[in-house]
């Protein structure tokens, strides 16, 4: 176990004003892993006037300038690829693959497109008589969730910092140690003093002082829509720009021209895959009537090759355990039908649910509305493509989705969706593609372009 003290503030890791501290766990074993300071006001209040102070140097310097320090931040989160795996595994409980290519491998790749974008994006455009200059927005509030711990954090970070701007960052509770380590790789990168900022803490101290802070220009927030909402309010009120990125109950809907054993087995996947700790995750399956049987029995297979503790990893800490257990009870007690897992946990030590799958789920059910964030997945029944996409748009989230069939046929009902993303026949991820959602998943999109322009406004000069 290890005390790690300081924030990372003004170029230099320094004393937390307090002394309280976070117990970081390992939820594979439920042992102490590590204690980091819980920042407060007063530690927030610092990283901003940092950030503040750095912001006119950093949004005056050359775009290929920050591209090359962005390119740079790239190479060390390269180079370090194995110690953050290894991190992730143990504050959140990945399994070993998943951390080195996912965990790891994603952040790289993120951060390495916007190295290319800062330096290949026009920073102004002429619209007749005007030039619009698209300028930084200023100092960014950045709060974070644990389910991809660094991947949510260079999602915002690499943007804002093509963008000119500088930033603080409040990662979540449960993964501290990730954030430390890409505090570390900012400095090692040579970026100067005060671009970015960390401050650990608990969300409702040190993250709701970052949001509320006037020297906050943006406040990019991803995690629950609950929080969500009262970080819209609190931006609303003060007139400030924000970005939300917040659940999902994506659908996975397989026409009947589909593959069905390719989508069933890929969909399945999909929602195992970081032990269901996915926004974007397909945890409501779509089958047709007359394919609804063998698509069960196809499904039963399927989750069968996910044991926990070998490819499933745990949830990240306790209350998320008893949330999606209480999730599985609450679909048996609703009648949807258990066709694998259910509510006890697989192991007696270890924050682990098991890999569950119901059927005859109706679309009204509790497990078919609510973010559940576990490995579990509903399948529901429909008659014809009216019904499916009643189904497949009938909740308050759209955040992402999949549609499987004849691929005309999949891309007029994917136009059809009240989502932000659609994987077309099990279409590859693309790094640039915009990300983020419809309805109650939120405002703004991350990665590519897209991405980049949230951080960005805009100054019209008329001749
Ligand atoms: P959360 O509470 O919304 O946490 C997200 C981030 O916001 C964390 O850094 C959190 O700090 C911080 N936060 C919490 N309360 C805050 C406040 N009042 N003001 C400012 N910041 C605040 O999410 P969670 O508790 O970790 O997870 C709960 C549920 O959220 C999950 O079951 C899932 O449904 C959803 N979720 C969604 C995503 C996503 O990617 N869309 C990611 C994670 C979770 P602390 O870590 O200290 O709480
Ligand atoms: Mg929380």
């Amino acid at each position: 176990m290890k005390a790690y003290d300081g924030m990372y503030i003004g170029g230099h890791w320094r004393p937390a004003v307090g002394t309280g501290t976070i117990a970081v766990v390992n939820p594979a074993d439920e042992q102490v892993i590590g204690h980091v300071p819980a920042g407060g006001a007063e530690d927030v209040d610092a990283a901003v006037r940092a950030a503040r102070a750095a912001f006119p140097a950093w949004a005056a310097t050359p775009p290929a300038e920050r591209a090359a320090r962005i390119g740079a931040l790239r190479d060390v989160l390269a180079a370090r690829m194995d110690e953050i795996a290894e991190t992730v595994t143990a504050e959140l409980g990945a399994p070993a693959q998943l951390a080195s290519t996912v965990h790891a491998g994603l952040p790289v790749l993120v951060a390495g497109s916007y190295a290319e974008l800062a330096a290949s994006y026009s920073f102004e455009e002429q619209i007749g008589n005007s030039t619009v200059l698209l300028e930084p927005v200023g100092v960014v509030g950045a709060i974070t969730p644990w389910n991809y711990p660094l991947h949510q954090i260079v999602a915002k970070v690499a943007p804002a910092l093509a963008a000119g701007c500088t930033i603080v960052l409040k990662p979540a509770e449960d993964t501290p140690l990730t954030a430390r380590l890409f505090a570390e790789a900012v400095h090692e990168a040579g970026l100067p003093a005060g671009v970015f900022n960390l401050v650990t803490g608990l969300g409702p101290v040190a993250g709701q002082a970052l949001a509320e802070h006037p020297g906050v220009d943006l406040v990019s927030f991803t995690g629950s829509t609950a929080v969500g909402r009262q970080i819209g309010a609190t931006a609303g009120a003060a007139v400030k720009r924000v970005a939300l990125e917040l659940g999902g109950k994506s659908a996975n809907v397989i026409l009947p021209s589909a593959d069905l054993a390719k989508a069933v087995n890929v969909g399945i996947a999909n929602v195992m895959s970081n032990s269901g700790q996915t926004c974007s995750a397909w945890t409501r399956m779509l089958v047709h009537t007359d394919q609804y049987d063998e698509a069960v029995e196809l499904a039963a297979e399927a989750v069968a090759k996910y044991v926990p503790g070998e490819r499933v990893g745990p949830l990240v800490n306790a209350e998320q355990q008893r949330r999606v257990r209480g999730y599985i009870e609450q679909g048996v007690a609703e009648g949807a039908r258990l066709v694998a897992g259910g509510p006890e946990a697989p192991h007696p030590t270890g924050y682990f649910v098991a890999p569950t799958v119901f059927a005859d789920v109706t679309p009204e059910m509790t497990i078919a509305q609510e973010e559940i964030f576990g490995p579990v997945v509903s399948i529901l029944r429909y008659e014809d493509e009216d019904d499916a996409l009643r189904i497949a748009n009938g909740t308050v989230y759209g955040l992402a989705g999949a549609v499987w069939g004849e691929r005309s046929e999949a891309v007029a009902f994917a136009r059809r969706m009240d989502t932000g993303q659609v994987d077309i026949n099990g279409g590859r991820f693309n790094p640039l593609a915009p990300f983020g959602g419809y309805k109650q998943s939120g405002i703004g999109r991350e990665l590519g372009p897209h991405g980049l322009a949230e951080y960005l406004h805009t100054k019209s000069l008329q001749f």
